[in-house]
């Protein structure tokens, strides 16, 4: 169990740099502008965007655990709703296991 929760914080943690670095891109968009990022669920097959502006997706990234899924790609018994918006919820994962 403690093994399979590493590997999926892991997963989520690169496909979150590689979002962090498409929010880097997207910076010089107005805030209001959309962009896309990856579906930061526990799948690795999983290969969906999430079409969100830069504003939403600045202000999830302001809490360190927080993570942005397709609606029902949130694992259930360890990710917390914290808000979902149309197409996509934001989670948040207890740290530390
Ligand atoms: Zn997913």
């Amino acid at each position: 169990m403690s093994a399979r929760t590493r590997a999926l914080g892991r997963n989520e943690t690169l496909f979150r740099e590689i979002n962090d670095y498409i929010a880097d891109m997207s910076r010089a968009l107005p805030p209001e502008d959309q962009f896309e990022v990856l579906c930061e669920c526990d799948s690795l097959g999983c290969a969906q965007t999430i079409a969100l502006t830069a504003r939403e997706y600045v202000a999830i990234r302001r809490n360190d655990g927080r993570f942005i899924v397709v609606r029902s790609h949130e694992e259930a018994g360890l990710d917390r709703v914290v808000s979902e918006a149309g197409s996509y919820l934001v989670v948040e994962r207890a740290t530390g296991a």
